[in-house]
């Protein structure tokens, strides 16, 4: 099984504004914003069994929204393989009335959060409720961190070291950074050594091949692979697009520096379910909640 904790739905380019696009169309993130579906998500697996926990987003100051019911939505289309995250913004009034609802009506597993692009910081004291809320709950907490192609989106949101300050206070709380925090995937390795419960993901990142290999030279130099989890991104990338893209890693060799083709196929194949505290949907009858 493969365990995919990074893919979006987004069922219509409404999702985003029009600034949103415009920044977008300047960047190879043109394909986040392509309208997603999961059969197109399906077809690209190449014939793989994977389950994959699918999120929208929501940030005001970007531009970017998705009501958690429209993600509900979607997993009821293959509730064996999709586990779905709410998200909320905590800039914008009623999202612990989203936080609730989205888990405890609409049956979703987790809380994704976009610090930088809603303009938050994911330490700040405002945003106690949630942290003790996922702890209560068992529900994992996925942020986007590093870099944005949003002009607006404040830099200082987005760093690792921030949730550092978080998991030391809700150390109980299963985090993943995604994208490995890049660049800032330094900042990264030093957060999730230090805290048993914080992972990263390594989506949308294999296209970037000489910063990725940087980058797993510096996991396998702290020990850290058992942290990795791995993610598409998807619409941005897919299962056989980033399957194929992190292998030939290995195919790369600077002076005496090599990867381990076994860690890196133990991250393709590592069992984030379990890790984060999920239900495998593929055996449980309530997955079609
Ligand atoms: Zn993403």
């Amino acid at each position: 099984m493969i365990v995919d904790v990074h893919a979006h739905c987004w069922p219509g380019t409404d999702c985003f504004s029009a600034s949103f696009l415009a920044d977008a169309q300047r960047t190879r993130a043109a394909a986040a914003t392509a309208v997603s579906d999961h059969e197109a998500y399906r077809a690209a697996t190449g014939g793989k069994d994977v389950v994959t926990i699918v999120f929208g987003g929501k940030a005001r100051l970007s531009g970017v929204w998705l009501d958690d019911a429209q993600v509900a939505a979607y997993v009821v289309h293959d509730p064996r393989r999709l586990l779905g995250f709410l998200s909320v913004d905590p800039t914008q009034s009623g999202w612990e009335d989203e936080l609730r609802t989205g888990h405890e009506q609409l049956g979703l597993r987790g809380i994704k959060l976009m610090p930088m692009y809603a303009g938050f910081l994911p330490q700040d004291e405002r945003l106690d409720p949630l942290w003790r809320y996922a702890a209560a709950k068992g529900l994992p907490v996925l942020l986007h961190t590093g870099t944005t192609f949003i002009a607006k989106a404040p830099l200082e949101c987005t760093l690792p070291r921030n949730l550092d300050e978080v998991a030391r206070r809700f150390p109980d709380v299963k985090i993943v950074l995604a994208h490995m925090g890049h660049p800032y995937e330094g900042e990264t390795v030093a957060v999730i050594r230090k805290h048993a419960n914080v992972y990263a993901d390594v989506s949308a990142l294999f296209y970037r091949p000489w910063q990725l290999f940087h980058t797993l030279m510096l996991v396998e130099e702290y020990g850290v692979w058992d942290k990795l989890l791995f993610g598409t991104d998807f619409p941005v990338t897919t299962v056989e697009q980033s399957v194929r893209g992190l292998r030939a890693m290995c195919d790369i060799r600077i002076d005496r520096f090599t990867l381990p083709a076994e860690e890196i196929e133990a991250l393709v194949h590592r069992d984030a379910l379990s890790l984060l505290g999920l239900p495998d949907p593929r055996g449980t009858t309530e997955a079609s909640e």
